[in-house]
């Protein structure tokens, strides 16, 4: 009889890891609690494979030799539970794609910067003219495309949510851009758990491997005082010289300095496309990947020129009578918020607020004290905001849908100013998700 293999979660990488163990020959059931949406029903009926939404029956689920589940859904779910109680392997779509494919694994986490980094890296392998497909938290699922297309490269974007459901899989290369609170709801409130998460990137990994990582983050850097790593190292640093294998900026000549197999490539920050110091870091992490699959020194510097950012991070909407809007909707959460604030070179009118994930908004009040005139907030309920920021920004607003908040900031705003959306918060409590509120933003600075 052949293996049982069951998917929990019915979605873009559920779908694909059903479709590819299906090709392999495995009994394949997908389950999903909630509705399936109606494309990926056709798949699913397309390829034959059996499936069942808006419930688990434990029958047909906890008789699997092995479980691929969504990572959506968090270990504390009473089947999960079930499932372990049975020593039932519960992997990732990741990790069991990542078995059928012998590409070259450049992967990448972090709890900013993972879709740029990710979509840098494979603009840069793209332009090159490699042959390599980009997947995980990012466009198609991975394991569709193992099963149907054969590239030699691929770029992921890696969640913790899916690292905790790797065992085997190694990254040739493994980028670890930074650590900062975020999910811990997941974790038990233990940001150790969190950070040990993130660090499985690298796990597996051995001297033929690279782990790419920021030596400015204190997080990484003490992790790795006391946990050896298998792979050779390659730093980044925005704060200080590297020399060996490394990428650094030269603060006064704002420069960027790529050191990779015996070949350097000078930048300066103004030639980079994706501007901000976040991006500087990504910028040097996604070249320094590329430069280690040895793509030339040219379309690497080209790449950085030319490339284009998803949608929602730091994205300028329009200049109207004068101000500029900038949509960061993405920004979720207070780090990434922090890059943003300081980014502007502006006087800030910042839409900032939604559903709070345990922020702690002490770290945003120099920036604020120093950038922002007035604060709209966006949210449900802003009395946190409210109370952290009086007595730094003078003015403090509070509006319900995003065209207020556009209003609000049009009114506020003077000729010179730039109004960021820039939340530090999740969405769910005024929009569907973080591309609903970008979105509303959008259509109601263009609307003004
Ligand atoms: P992720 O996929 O990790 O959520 P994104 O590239 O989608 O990261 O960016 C999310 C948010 O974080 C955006 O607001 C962006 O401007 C900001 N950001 C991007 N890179 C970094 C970084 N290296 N450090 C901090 N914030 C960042």
């Amino acid at each position: 009889m052949s293996k049982r293999i069951v998917i929990l979660g019915s979605g873009e990488s559920g779908v694909g890891a059903a479709v590819l163990a299906q090709s392999k020959g495995f009994d394949v059931f997908v389950s999903d609690k909630g509705a399936i949406k109606e494309n990926y029903k056709k798949q699913l009926n397309e390829y034959n494979i059996e499936f069942e939404e808006l419930q688990h029956t434990e029958e047909k689920v906890l008789n699997a030799d092995e479980v691929i589940k969504s990572p959506g859904i968090p270990d504390k779910a009473e089947l999960v539970k079930k499932l372990r109680a049975k020593n039932i392997p519960v992997i990732s779509e990741i990790e069991f794609a990542g078995r059928y494919t012998d590409a070259k694994m450049i992967c990448i986490t972090g709890s900013n910067g993972k879709t740029t980094t990710t979509l840098l890296t494979h603009h840069i392998l793209s332009k090159a003219g490699y042959n390599v497909g980009l997947g995980g938290n990012v466009g198609k699922s991975f394991a569709m495309q193992v099963a149907k297309e054969k590239y030699d490269y691929y770029v992921l974007e890696l969640s913790s949510f899916q690292l905790d459901g790797m065992y085997e899989f190694k990254a040739d290369v493994a980028v670890l851009l930074n650590i900062t609170p975020d999910h811990l709801d997941r974790y038990d409130y233990k940001f150790e758990n969190y950070v040990a998460s993130k660090f499985r990137i690298a796990q597996n990994q051995t001297k033929a491997d690279a782990f790419v990582y920021c030596t400015d983050d204190e997080v990484i850097e003490e992790y790795m005082k006391e946990h050896a790593l298998g792979g050779q190292l390659y730093p980044f640093s925005i704060k200080k010289k590297l020399s060996g294998e490394s990428a650094y900026m030269n603060e006064e000549e704002k420069e960027i300095i790529i050191n990779i197999n015996q070949t350097q490539i000078n930048m300066t920050i103004e030639q980079l496309a994706l501007q901000g110091r976040h991006n500087v870091y990504n910028a040097m992490a996604a070249s320094i990947a590329s430069r280690i699959v040895d793509v030339r020194k040219e379309v690497v510097r080209e790449s950085l020129t030319d490339f284009v950012n998803a949608e929602h991070r730091l994205e300028f909407v329009a200049t109207i009578n004068g101000i500029e809007f900038i949509n960061d909707s993405k920004a979720t959460n207070v780090n990434s918020a922090w890059y943003a604030l300081e980014t502007m070179d502006k006087p800030v009118v910042w839409v900032v607020g939604g559903t709070d994930k345990g922020n702690d908004y002490s770290q945003l009040h120099d920036l604020a004290k120093s950038k922002v005139k007035a604060i709209v907030c966006l949210g449900l309920d802003n009395q946190k905001i409210i109370e952290n920021f009086s007595g730094i920004v003078e003015t403090i607003v509070e509006a319900k849908s995003a065209s207020e908040a556009v209003a609000l900031s049009y009114q506020i705003g003077k000729k010179g100013d730039v109004v960021l959306l820039s939340p530090a918060c999740a969405s769910f409590d005024l929009f569907e998700n973080y591309e609903d509120r970008g979105m509303q933003f959008k259509a109601a600075v263009r609307a003004l």
